[in-house]
């Protein structure tokens, strides 16, 4: 029984060291993640400047619309003075230029603004495009270290996968399902040490007799506490 228990704990480290190598996959595939969240991040305020420029640029295109608009009908209104004959149809015409060239002013003020509110806006593109430039050069960095890291953790998980798969031809296959089982139970621990008298796995205290028994090493003895499979180790010299 000591043997195949030896066999048991040696498989342990292997699986606590796959554990290990899952854990920091895990954590390296998440970090890409955020680095990939970030660039997006970062196109995505591009991309808003962009649409924000086009709009402006509607905006202006439509306040030019208009004042084109409104410098025909100043044009119409002129040569409808001509054919006037009335003080009356005079004042009139008179009053729908000055309406126009009111408008007019307004129209190419708005204009001008949109004008500066785009100028703006491209400068505050280019550096936000000169960002994203920088930042994904540095992402693409640092997502390649994170990958080589999870295709080492990979292939010595892969090395490790292969000589377990061996090993456990050695161990009896109920004893396999139960320390699988106690595994899952008992966070990644199926078998612990016994030491002084106690349980290294949740450092109760063992029965007298159970450890004498452990001593032997005749059968398999599990932790009245935690359910542990034990194993003592036996000192030079014992
Ligand atoms: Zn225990």
């Amino acid at each position: 029984m000591r043997k195949k228990l030896m066999m048991l704990e040696d498989l342990q480290e292997l699986d606590l060291k796959t554990d290990g190598s899952q854990a920091r996959i895990q954590v390296a595939l998440a970090e890409i993640e955020a680095l990939d969240a970030r660039l997006q991040g970062a196109v995505a305020e591009v991309d808003a400047t962009r649409a924000e420029i086009d709009g402006t640029e509607a905006d202006k295109t439509a306040l030019e619309e208009n004042l084109a608009a409104e410098n025909a009908n100043i044009v119409r209104s002129e040569a409808n003075l001509k054919g006037i004959t009335t003080q009356k149809e005079y004042q009139a015409v008179n009053k729908e230029i000055a309406t126009a060239k009111k408008l007019i002013a307004e129209l190419e003020e708005q204009i001008l603004q949109k004008i500066g509110a785009i100028e703006g806006l491209r400068a505050g593109l280019a550096t936000k495009e000169e960002a994203l430039k920088e930042l994904e050069e540095n992402i693409g960095v640092q997502k390649a270290a994170v990958s080589s890291r999870i295709s080492e953790e990979e292939q010595s998980a892969a090395a490790d996968a292969k000589i377990r798969a061996e090993r456990v031809k050695e161990i009896p296959a109920g004893m396999l399902k139960r320390y699988e089982k106690l595994r899952e139970a008992r966070r990644g621990i199926a078998i612990v040490e016994a030491r002084d008298g106690s349980c290294l796995g949740c450092n109760m205290q063992i029965p007298p007799q159970m450890y004498n028994n452990l001593y032997r090493g005749e059968e398999l003895i599990t932790c009245p506490h935690c359910q542990r499979m034990l194993v003592i180790r036996q000192e030079a010299g014992e």
